[in-house]
């Protein structure tokens, strides 16, 4: 077993022992707590695990939710860990929005505190398999240490033991289906305010087909179309928008293997990229070796994992279109 796989364990294994046990019984057994629970001053609570599903909540719930958010401003969010507050807070919320095999600790709380209220936007949309937008793949070159970094690295350290890439929100024609099925499903939650929740969602849906609309224009005329990025989050967006991803690794924390690296640096200069992608969140410290290796710069492309420094997730796409542009020389 890999050590976020122990990991795992040990953090399931905390969540049911000792004063996180305590703090969930008493919230789940105090009179006061029950009688209003999942909801803040009267209005539903919509737990949201990371940030784009947080600002689909704000967006789609407008003043008719509260909504909370797991991960805090500027944290990696694939090694949230959460405190016994907030996996307390589980137990009474009325929806938890968030996309399973993203976040480990998320994912085995909602199994074990909030199974009946779980929003997993993974299962409202079709997913692509992890490494799917590989460059590798569409040369044809199936090597077995390639299979082994895509397959293994994706489903132990960055997921639930999942197949598939769970970054979904970097698409926004996906993102918007996942907008409207919030709608319906607040709606139906909270009858006395669904059209509300219904106009909203079309609203923001409608915002995310016209965000959709410009990186297909935006990226139509490339003079490249290969990206390649720190780890590998961009999948969807490639997939999309038929740019090729090259990550150089799939889990953010991990150092890449020097194999994995004059790999990489061999499809760079193939594919003569002039830009290598670094992450808001994460050193960029192996991308700038590699840049420096081939020839190219460094700029930032966030895979939105965190709420942005300025902006939101709409501004935040349409900064990364403008780097895609210039890094890809669109016409
Ligand atoms: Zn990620």
């Amino acid at each position: 077993m890999s050590d976020s796989s122990r990991r795992i364990r040990m953090r399931a294994a905390g969540l049911l022992t000792g004063t996180a046990l305590l703090a969930a019984t008493a919230a789940c057994g105090s009179g006061a707590a029950d009688s209003t629970g999942g909801s803040a001053g009267g209005r539903p609570e919509v737990t949201a695990a990371l940030y784009p599903l947080q600002w689909l909540a704000e967006r789609v719930g407008g003043g008719d939710v509260a909504v909370v958010g797991l991960t805090e401003p500027g944290v990696e969010p694939h090694d949230l860990e959460l405190t016994p507050a907030q996996v307390a807070g589980l137990e009474k919320t009325s929806l938890v929005a968030y996309v399973k095999g993203v976040q480990p600790a998320v994912d085995e709380a909602v199994e074990q505190h909030a199974a009946d209220r779980g929003f997993d936007a993974a299962t409202l949309v079709t997913t692509l398999a992890a490494g799917e937008g590989h460059a590798e793949e569409g040369h044809g070159e199936e090597g077995h240490a390639e299979e082994g970094h895509a397959e293994e690295g994706h489903g132990d350290e960055h997921g639930h033991e999942v197949s598939y890439d769970p970054h979904l929100w970097l698409d926004p024609s996906r993102f918007a289906t996942v907008a409207t099925r919030l709608g319906e499903k607040l709606a139906a939650a909270d009858p006395a305010h669904a059209a509300g929740y219904r106009e909203r969602a079309a609203k923001t849906a409608a915002d995310l087909t016209a965000l959709d609309g410009e990186l297909t224009r935006g990226l139509a005329n490339c003079a490249s179309r290969s990206i390649v990025t720190g780890h590998e989050a961009f999948g969807y967006l490639a997939d999309r928008y038929r740019l090729q991803q090259v990550g150089i690794s799939v889990d953010p924390d991990a150092e890449p293997s020097p194999a994995r690296l004059a790999e990489v640096a061999e499809v760079a200069k193939r594919e003569k990229v002039t830009t290598i992608f670094t992450e808001t969140l994460v050193s960029p410290k192996v991308a700038e070796v590699l840049a420096q290796e081939v020839g190219a710069t460094t700029a930032v492309l966030d895979p939105i994992e965190s709420r942005p420094a300025e902006g939101d997730y709409l501004s935040a796409m349409r900064r990364n279109l403008a780097t895609l542009k210039t890094a890809l020389s669109c016409s």
